[in-house]
């Protein structure tokens, strides 16, 4: 990281302020510390009502508050509505990692984050979701646009910030930074699903709350 020279972003039409959705500390962090290089003007906006149980969304929450602040970047706490989430998620309680499920989840967090753009006066919203490596970026990306589309002015910046080492640094980061290091996607479908691979395997079922990066493994 130490002699790492980061090269400015530009952001779409000339554009300098950002609202950034974040999904979690991990992978928001090199999405963060890229936009503080390039000396963007850009808000976290935490709306994540697919996570699962309430222990885990505020662990997740709380990390990325912690990073935000060190910072000084403002963090938007949006509603942690969940009946909502899991009305939506109503016969997809079945579907895979990827599928119409996700679909439908991406395009919920997008479509707030779009809507507090607009009513905020963001000309730019993006994502720290299509940093993480288990996800379709093509899916998060078609969702991203579909949000923005509905609001004249408003973009949706698909930058891949996996390219040019941001997947090594996102993990760099996450040991420097000891954050808290997920198990599952987030939603209850995920959890269960990556317990049952889990036990398939002759493994313990996740624990919440116990694993940090930077931390050995017992
Ligand atoms: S697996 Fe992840 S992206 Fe898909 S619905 Fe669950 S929380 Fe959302």
């Amino acid at each position: 990281m130490n002699d790492f020279k980061r090269q400015p972003l530009p952001l779409p039409n000339g554009q300098d302020k950002v609202l950034l959705h974040s999904c979690c500390a991990p992978c928001s962090g090199e999405v963060m510390e890229a936009m503080v290089a390039s000396g963007i003007d850009f808000t976290i906006f935490f709306y994540n009502p697919n996570i699962h149980p309430l222990k885990e969304y505020e662990l997740r929450k709380n990390e990325n508050i912690r990073f935000a602040e060190q910072f000084g970047v403002p963090f938007i706490d949006a509603d942690y509505d969940r009946d909502n989430w899991f009305e939506r998620a109503k016969g997809m309680e079945h579907e895979p990692e990827r599928g119409i499920r996700c679909t439908m989840c991406f395009d919920m967090r997008f479509e707030r984050t779009a809507l507090y753009a607009h009513e905020h006066g963001f000309p730019v919203i993006s994502s720290s979701l299509g940093i993480s490596r288990w996800k379709d970026m093509n899916q998060i990306n078609d969702c991203g646009h579909r949000a923005a589309s509905r609001y004249p002015g408003l973009s949706y910046w698909d930058y891949n910030w996996r390219k040019g080492g941001g997947s090594a640094r996102m993990i760099e980061i996450s040991k420097r930074e000891n954050f808290y290091q997920q198990e599952y996607c987030g939603c209850v479908y995920s959890l269960r699903d990556s317990n049952n691979h889990r036990v398939s395997l002759g493994r313990e079922r996740i624990k919440l709350g116990v694993l940090f990066y930077g931390q050995e493994k017992v």
